[in-house]
């Protein structure tokens, strides 16, 4: 395999592109292979589970995983040795806080220790995530377990918005495509990919033109992105290009007013979904949209209060990654666990996230850490193509919007009505005219950017 794969990557282009056809005319079932559809079926079934039916499941994989851990990955090894614990002590879930919180330093200072026995470097991919930090964090994740990046929880996701496993669909994200190309398509996938980096409004007709021609089934994608494209083609008269069957969403804050501009124009249901490069959880919309439900079967979550935020820390620890166990592992992101049940039945407890990353909260004038996540320019006025905050210093925040050309001081001053219901006189607003939003270094477009250092910013309100 080995040898495959290196002699693989040393090919020239074309003759790379000529392999990928061939092996995509394959049938599904076969480049996928049983394995995955049997994981499929099994989800399909789980997710019609009892609760404890589930709890059951959980605490069966939480003691496989802990005994594989002890056994075979130097750190947990280390860990159980120092804590005088052996994998007989963690029975069940509640048994988990006997075990110290994973952090991302923990995991930075002991990365090849975390790694467990056995694992070639063929067998495990390298995967590195900037987080919230800025600082870089590399993991690995069982190749076992990846299927061509078709993950099975992933495609059950899916089937909840109606698509269908073969069907094509689109991916709107920050893909680098050769020269000024806004697509490409992806044979082995069954993938249309589509550059967020290039969305402007006179390259609309181009994207339009690839999902007319393609008629993807769904599109998966940064709610500001298709929200970008969205407006452009509105602005343009066009009629949807294409039907999905569902929009899902990741990786941002999904807003009402996206959610709202996207269903509306696209006539189809967004499904929210929220995951990670770590792969460490996963939350999902279902089709009855009340919340993201925390899919039990993929992974253990546990909310622990913390004093520095209002709501609780997200700590994960994934059923799935033999090849780098995250066990109790400090997400960095803050949500609640919701008491009501959903009207879908399945034992996937619904929770909610406070604002996405703890960063999205902005600093008043008082040091108050004030959620920035529901603020509806564009429901105060229709003149605003993209906005982006930008906090600086306390008690400020930069408003860089890039206009239509009707936008003049009225539009202004509507916005500062809206800007004022939120923050009072605890935040001076500066609105600056730009042509371009800065994106991240991935390629996201953030609606705020915090730029105050860490220690002004610790009391989440
Ligand atoms: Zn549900």
């Amino acid at each position: 395999m080995l040898n495959i794969s290196n002699s693989y990557k040393k090919l020239p282009a074309p003759v790379k592109d000529i392999l990928k056809y061939g092996y995509s005319r394959l049938p599904l079932r076969l480049r996928l292979g049983k394995k995955f559809y049997r994981e499929l079926k099994f989800l399909q079934q789980s997710q019609w589970w009892s609760r404890e039916e589930m709890q059951a499941y959980q605490n069966l994989e939480l003691t496989k995983l802990i005994t594989h851990a002890v056994k075979n990955v130097p750190y947990y090894r280390d860990l159980f040795r120092r804590l005088k614990l052996t994998p007989d002590d963690i029975q069940c879930v509640d048994d988990l806080q006997k075990l110290p919180i994973l952090t991302k330093d923990i995991i930075r200072e002991n990365v090849d220790r975390l790694r467990a026995d056995g694992y070639t470097d063929d067998q495990v991919i390298t995967c590195s995530t900037s987080g919230s930090t800025g600082k870089p964090l590399k993991f690995y994740y069982d190749k076992d377990k990846d299927y061509l990046n078709f993950d099975p929880y992933i495609w059950r996701f899916f089937n909840w918005g109606g698509h269908k496993i073969g069907k094509l669909g689109a991916k709107l994200a920050d893909w680098t495509l050769p020269g000024e190309a806004v697509h490409a398509y992806n044979p082995v996938r069954d993938l249309l990919i589509l550059s967020a980096y290039h969305l402007q409004e006179d390259k609309a007709e181009d994207y339009a033109l690839a999902l007319a021609q393609y008629q993807v089934e769904y599109i998966d994608t940064y709610p500001s992105a298709l929200v970008l494209l969205t407006k452009f083609l509105k602005a343009k008269n066009f009629a949807p290009p294409c039907q999905f069957k569902a929009v899902f969403s990741h990786s941002e804050m999904l807003h009402n007013w996206q959610r709202q501009l996207i269903e509306e124009y696209w006539g189809c249901k967004c499904y929210d979904w929220y995951g990670m490069e770590e792969r460490a959880i996963l939350g999902i919309e279902c089709e009855q949209h009340q919340g993201l439900h925390l899919c039990s079967d993929f992974a253990i979550t546990e909310f622990v209060p913390h004093k520095e935020t209002k709501g609780d820390k997200i700590i994960a620890t994934s059923l799935t990654n033999y090849a780098m166990p995250f066990i109790r592992y400090d997400t960095g992101d803050v949500g609640v666990l919701k008491n009501q049940a959903c009207s879908c039945n399945r034992p996937f407890p619904l929770f909610e996230l406070h604002g996405g990353r703890r960063k999205n909260f902005a600093v008043g004038k008082d040091g108050a850490n004030i959620p920035i996540a529901n603020i509806d320019i564009p429901n105060a006025t229709d003149n605003v193509i993209q906005f982006q905050f930008v906090q600086k210093n306390k008690g400020e925040l930069d408003l860089h919007i890039i206009r239509k050309n009707d936008f003049d001081d009225r539009d202004i001053k509507k916005i500062n009505d809206k800007l004022c219901e939120k923050f009072g006189q605890n935040m001076d607003i500066n609105i600056e005219f730009t042509s371009q939003i800065q994106k991240t270094g991935n390629g996201k477009t953030a609606l705020f950017v915090q730029k105050l250092k860490p220690e002004s910013n610790v009391e989440i309100a």
